[in-house]
C-alpha cells in the first residue's frame, strides 16, 4: 500500500471514529451510523449523496442504498449506465436514520443536515472526487452549507456546475415518492448524463461495467443453480465468490461485474440481495427452514440460448462446484476466508487495526 493510500486510510477511519462518536442531533445519538469501507472506493472520481439511510435499506444493511426500494432504484440505474459501485462513494446528507414518533422515516431537519455538513465537507475533503451528484433536494441543501451554491433541483437538474473546484450535478432521489416528479426512463436519462460526463472527465476516467467484464451475474447464479438447484443462500454467496476468486487466480480476470464486499461471515455479494433474486428472471423461489433462507430453482432447463462463458470459465465453474458445492455453510465459510482475497483483507485489517466489515473484495 503506497504511503499516501494508506494516511487517506489512516484519515478515513479516524473520521468513522469522530463519526461513531457524534451525539449532535438528540433523535439519532443511538443509531447506527452509515459511513465506512461500504461506503465506496476513498479514489472515486463520482460521489453520490443522497438524504439519509432509510430505515429498511442503508440503517439495516450499513451500505448506503442498498436494502430497500431506493437502494434497488439506485442500483438499478447505476448498472443500466454501466457505473460500477466500485468505482463510485456513496454517502448521505445525514449519517444517522432519521425517524418520526411512529418509527418511519422521516426527512432530516434543517439543524441536522447543518449538524453532519461538516462531515459531509470531510468525505468530499478526503475522496475528492471530479463530480458530486446530488440525489434529491435535501443532498443539494446540504452542500450548499458545505459552499454556497443557488442551485435549484427542479431548474438544474441534469446539468453540470462548477463547486468547490470540481462538478456539482443535481438529480433527483430515486425513492418511490421521488420517482412520482421524476419517472424512473426520466432518472435513467440523467444517469446517462452522469455515466457520460464520469467517463469524460479527469485523466483517471471511471472505467464502465462493460469495459471490466462483458458477462452478468444472473449468467453465473445461472451456471451455480443448474448443478445445485437446491442450497442455502449463504452457499450461494459464497459459491458465487468462489468462482470469482478462482477466475482471479488462474484466468486472470473475473466473470462478473457483481459488487462483493466482505461481511463479518465472510464475502457477500450485493447483487444477491433476497428481493432482488426474483428480478434475475431465472425462476428462483425462496424459503426458511431452520430460520435459513435457501434458494430453490423452479426450472431444470438452461434460461440461455447462448453459451455464456467459454470453455475454461466453463471447466472452472465446473471445478469449484465439485469440490465446493456439497459443503455445509460453515465449511464454505471456512473454505471461503482460505482465498488469497480474504487473507489480504484480514492483513490489511491486522495492519489497519480495524475491522473492515463491507470493504469491497475482489476490485477488478
Ligand atoms: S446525523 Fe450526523 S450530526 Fe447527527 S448524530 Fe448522526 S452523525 Fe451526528
Amino acid at each position: 500500500m503506497s504511503n499516501l493510500k494508506k494516511e487517506t486510510e489512516i484519515q478515513f477511519s479516524e473520521l468513522i471514529s469522530e463519526v461513531k462518536n457524534c451525539k449532535k442531533c438528540p433523535r439519532m445519538c443511538d443509531s447506527e451510523r452509515v459511513l465506512g469501507p461500504a461506503s465506496g472506493s476513498l479514489n472515486a472520481k463520482v460521489l453520490f449523496i443522497g438524504e439519509a439511510p432509510g430505515r429498511l435499506g442503508a440503517d439495516e444493511s450499513q451500505i448506503p442504498f442498498h436494502g430497500d426500494k431506493s437502494g434497488h432504484n439506485f442500483e438499478a440505474l447505476l448498472e443500466q449506465v454501466q457505473l460500477s459501485r466500485y468505482e463510485l462513494f456513496v454517502t448521505n446528507a445525514v449519517l444517522c436514520n432519521p425517524r418520526d414518533e411512529k418509527g418511519n422515516n422521516a426527512t432530516p431537519t434543517t439543524t441536522e443536515i447543518k449538524n453532519c455538513a461538516n462531515f459531509l465537507k470531510k468525505q468530499i475533503e478526503l475522496v475528492d472526487p471530479q463530480i458530486v451528484v446530488t440525489l434529491g433536494g435535501t443532498a443539494l441543501k446540504a452542500c450548499s452549507l458545505v459552499e454556497e451554491h443557488n442551485l435549484e433541483l427542479k431548474a438544474q437538474v441534469r446539468t453540470s456546475n462548477k463547486w468547490l473546484n470540481r462538478i456539482l450535478i443535481p438529480a433527483y432521489h430515486p425513492g418511490q415518492r421521488a420517482m412520482i416528479h421524476r419517472s424512473f426512463p426520466n432518472q435513467l436519462s440523467d444517469y446517462q448524463y452522469i455515466s457520460e460526463q464520469a467517463k469524460r472527465n479527469g485523466k483517471n476516467k471511471v472505467k464502465s461495467i462493460s469495459s471490466i467484464s462483458s458477462k452478468g451475474t444472473k449468467e453465473l447464479v445461472e451456471e451455480i443453480t443448474s448443478r445445485n438447484s437446491d442450497l442455502s443462500y449463504f452457499a450461494l454467496h459464497k459459491l458465487f465468490f468462489m468462482v470469482e476468486a478462482k477466475a482471479i487466480d488462474e484466468l486472470g480476470s473475473r466473470l462478473t461485474d457483481s459488487y462483493i464486499i466482505r461481511q463479518k461471515d465472510g464475502p457477500y455479494c450485493v447483487d444477491l440481495h433476497p428481493k432482488k433474486l426474483n428480478f434475475l428472471g431465472l425462476q428462483l423461489s425462496t424459503y426458511t427452514r431452520n430460520h435459513n433462507l435457501y434458494i430453490r430453482r423452479n426450472s431444470t432447463k438452461s434460461l440461455f440460448s447462448e453459451n455464456n462463458f467459454n470453455a475454461p470459465q466453463i471447466a472452472l465453474i465446473d471445478s469449484v462446484m465439485k469440490k465446493y458445492g456439497h459443503l455445509a455453510d460453515a465449511d464454505l465459510k471456512r473454505v471461503a476466508y482460505c482465498t488469497s482475497a480474504m487473507r489480504s483483507m484480514l492483513r490489511k485489517e491486522k495492519e489497519l487495526g480495524l475491522n473492515l466489515f463491507n470493504a469491497p473484495l475482489l476490485n477488478p
